[in-house]
C-alpha cells in the first residue's frame, strides 16, 4: 500500500511538473484556416486545428459566421456546401459533411477542442457579415462565447471590420486584437496604437513599401503577414523579423525557421 502511495506521489509530481512546462508555442507560425493543405484535410475543420496543434504552431487561424438561428459556425466562405450560412439553420448545415466526415464545427466545439491543450493559440477571425449591424451581432456573440467557455487566454481576435475590432476591445479591453487589411486598405500603425489594437495583420505585399517593421518596433505593435506560401516571401519576412507569418504551408515555414 505504501508503495502504491509512493508511486501515485511520483506520478503527481511528474504531472504537475509537466503542467508547469505547458507554455504557448514560441514561433511565428500561424496556420491559415488550420493546417490542412499537406494532408488534404478540410479547411477550418477540427482535424485542421488538431494538425496545427500537432505541428506546434503558434496559432491556428479560423473564420466564423452566424447561422439564421444564431449559432456561430466555423467556415471560410459565407456558403457551406451550397447553403448560405446566414440563411440556413444550424440543423440544415449539419445535414452536409466535410470530406473527412466532420460536421461544420461550431465556435463552441472549436474552442473546446483548442482548450484541451495550451500550446497553440486560437486566432478567431470575425467575418464581415451582410450589414455592419450583423457584423457587430456576430462580434458580440463570439466574445460572449469565449467568455462563457473561459477561453480568453487561448483566443486572439482578428477582423477586416475596424468597428468589429473596436467592439471586441469595448467588450474585453484585455483581448489581443489585430486589424486585417488587403492592399491599400491598411490603417497607419499610429492609429492602431491609439485604438489599443495590438497588431497589424496585412496582406504581405503591403509591408514591401515603407518602414512598417521599424515603425512597428518603435510603437510596440506586432506585425503579422498573410497569406505567405512561397519560400522567398517567407525568408524575407523572417529576415525582417515579422512576429507572425500566416501560411497554408506551416511545414515549409517551420523548415525555414529551423535553418535560420
Ligand atoms: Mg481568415
Amino acid at each position: 500500500m505504501k508503495q502504491l502511495f509512493f508511486l501515485i506521489g511520483l506520478l503527481f509530481i511528474a504531472f504537475s511538473g509537466n503542467a508547469q512546462k505547458m507554455k504557448w508555442n514560441k514561433n511565428s507560425v500561424i496556420a491559415h484556416r488550420g493546417a490542412w493543405k499537406k494532408n488534404n484535410l478540410p479547411e477550418n475543420s477540427i482535424a485542421s486545428l488538431k494538425e496545427a496543434i500537432r505541428l506546434k504552431c503558434y496559432g491556428s487561424e479560423f473564420d466564423v459566421h452566424l447561422t439564421k438561428d444564431s449559432v456561430i459556425v466555423v467556415n471560410h466562405d459565407d456558403v457551406f456546401k451550397g447553403m448560405t450560412i446566414g440563411n440556413s439553420t444550424y440543423a440544415e448545415l449539419q445535414q452536409q459533411l466535410h470530406a473527412n466526415g466532420e460536421q461544420i464545427p461550431t465556435l463552441e466545439s472549436y474552442l473546446k477542442e483548442g482548450m484541451k491543450q495550451k500550446g497553440t493559440k486560437l486566432i478567431l477571425e470575425i467575418k464581415m457579415a451582410k450589414t455592419p449591424e450583423t457584423t457587430i451581432a456576430l462580434t458580440d456573440a463570439a466574445v460572449k462565447m469565449v467568455k462563457r467557455l473561459k477561453a480568453d487566454a487561448w483566443v486572439e481576435y482578428i477582423s477586416f471590420s475596424y468597428p468589429a475590432v473596436q467592439r471586441v476591445l469595448q467588450l474585453d479591453p484585455a483581448a489581443k486584437t489585430a486589424f486585417l487589411a488587403f492592399t491599400k486598405g491598411e490603417v497607419a500603425l499610429e492609429r492602431l496604437k491609439e485604438d489599443h489594437i495590438a497588431q497589424a495583420d496585412y496582406f504581405y505585399t503591403i509591408y514591401k513599401e515603407g518602414d512598417w517593421f521599424k515603425k512597428a518596433k518603435e510603437l510596440g505593435i506586432t506585425i503579422n503577414a498573410w497569406t505567405v506560401n512561397k519560400e522567398e516571401d517567407m525568408k524575407w519576412l523572417i529576415d525582417e523579423k515579422a512576429e507572425f507569418i500566416t501560411t497554408n504551408e506551416p511545414e515549409l515555414l517551420f523548415d525555414l525557421l529551423k535553418k535560420n
